[in-house]
């Protein structure tokens, strides 16, 4: 199995180069060179087998041979071994023909769990096995930075460094970090916001001599692998509901459309699925391109769903790339003029066949609020605001009345405790691994909005040998 860039000018890697190097050269992110295919006899053999079964049956035509089968087996097994739910993620069933896909049974509460958990154990495998190791940094505002750290810590091949706005971020978030005492874990309190965070991150890895010197690396959103590890759950949730003896569509809430486009993955390796319907907040840029053909910046504004407010959604790049017929050229002087402008436009043609698959929708605040209620009043199941942007969705979207329709349920009420007692007057409590959170020990270093002074810090701690 090759991957190509989808800008068209950087070389092809294998699996593990893939899985090392996030980001092509050119700039593109990589994809499959063609997609593995599932027939429906495939798929009925797979009815009925356990997550991790069907999980190494999905992905190991991903790997194309990079990782021994029983080395593979084991990293999978491990990986989902950390979730709290013996189906890894359950369906609940909501309604005659409604269902939500609960992926929020990880360590850190929220579905980000499902493909970090992997992607950790995938990086030290291949890093040991090299006699590599690298330094991981990361900016995060709350939520993507305890999930990097729980599928990093106690990894030997790895140190992590994870910034935070110091005193910005919610006590729970806070303490899903700096309660991990691991030896490799280093949690940054900055002086700053969350885009100071990231602006010192983008320094390092423009420093060329400190990137090298700590083997920086990130485990970020367009890494392929973590792609790879979300296109099984669309597989097991079909798989639940009957697929591919029944109709089926998934209902997703989007920020950087990874989630969404491991759906159409899904779809494109043999899983028949009738509609994707894509869910987003007030920060509806993906809503407005399916509707309109134009994908037009517009400024960032909170929302009750913190992890859906982007201004750009950087996996739709995935698909821009099958929708141009993957021209890797065109797609990089779109992307050029997308920089330039803030907007590019796809034709009449190109966005006719991304609706007959793709359906959008915005569910603002109020109406984010309003599904909490009345689903907890209809069903008495409690939904975060993110699954509720993707519930709102599902329930305006057109459908045949005898598809069966799954909506994703991607992190756990007890995250978002504010938005769920403002909906439904109802506070959730942490689940019982959790609930120790607020007693036990943390640990942070606060730096300041200093490059400096981070990469000292960082330099000190890492476990490099002959590093700078
Ligand atoms: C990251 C995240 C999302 C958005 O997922 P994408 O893959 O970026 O579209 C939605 N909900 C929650 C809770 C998240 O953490």
């Amino acid at each position: 199995m090759k991957y190509v860039s989808t800008r068209g000018s950087a070389p092809s890697l294998d699996f593990e180069q893939v899985l090392l190097a996030g980001l092509a050269e050119d700039g593109g992110l990589y994809v499959p060179e063609s997609w593995p295919h599932f027939s429906a006899d495939d798929l009925r053999a797979m009815r009925g087998l356990p997550y991790v079964e069907i999980a190494k049956r999905v992905m190991t035509p991903f790997l194309g041979g990079a990782i021994p089968a029983a080395d593979f087996a084991r990293i999978v097994e491990e990986s989902y071994a950390t979730f709290e739910h013996k189906a890894v993620t359950p369906l609940k069933q909501l309604d005659q023909d409604f269902w939500v896909l609960e992926l929020f049974h990880g360590p850190t509460l929220a579905f980000k769990d499902v493909a970090l958990q992997l992607l950790g154990r995938l990086f030290d495998h291949v890093l040991t096995r090299r006699g590599e190791r690298v330094t991981i940094v990361g900016a995060t505002s709350g939520d993507t930075g305890s999930a990097a750290i729980e599928a990093c810590r106690d990894r030997a091949a790895i140190d992590i460094f994870i910034l935070h706005p110091k005193g910005r971020t919610s006590e729970v978030q806070r303490r899903q970090m700096t309660t991990v005492l691991s030896a490799n874990v280093h949690n940054i309190a900055l002086e700053g916001t969350f885009d100071d965070c990231q602006d010192q991150v983008k320094a390092m890895f423009n420093d060329p001599a400190f990137r090298a010197a700590q083997r920086l690396s990130a485990v970020n959103s367009i890494n392929w692998a973590r792609i790879m590890a979300q296109i099984v759950y669309y597989f097991a949730a079909g798989l639940a509901i009957g697929a591919p003896d029944r109709r089926i569509a998934f209902s997703v809430p989007t920020g950087n459309f990874g989630n969404v486009y491991a759906a159409y993955a899904a779809k494109q390796m043999g899983l028949p699925i009738e509609k994707l319907v894509v869910g987003s907040n007030r920060n509806d840029i993906l809503t407005r391109f399916f509707q309109s053909g134009e994908m037009k910046i517009a400024g960032v504004e909170p929302s009750l769903s913190p992890s859906m407010d982007i201004q750009v959604s950087s996996n739709f790049e995935r698909l821009l790339f099958d929708m141009l017929d993957r021209d890797g050229a065109l797609v990089a002087e779109t992307m050029k003029g997308f920089r330039a402008t803030g907007g590019f436009a796809v034709g009449d043609n190109q966005l006719g066949r991304a609706k007959a698959l793709f359906e959008a929708h915005r569910v603002d605040d109020q109406q984010t609020g309003a599904v909490i209620r009345a689903v907890h009043g209809e069903t008495g199941e409690i939904l975060d605001p993110h699954t509720a942007v993707g519930v709102g969705a599902a329930r305006a979207a057109t459908l045949d009345a005898d598809v069966a329709l799954v909506s994703l349920a991607c992190a756990h009420p007890a995250k978002f405790p504010d938005a769920v007692e403002a909906a439904t007057g109802l506070r959730p409590a942490l689940p019982p691994r959790l609930a120790d959170l607020f007693e036990r020990e943390e640990r942070l270093t606060v730096l300041p909005n200093d490059l400096a002074a981070l990469q000292n810090f960082i330099s000190g701690k890492t476990r490099l040998k002959g590093a700078a």
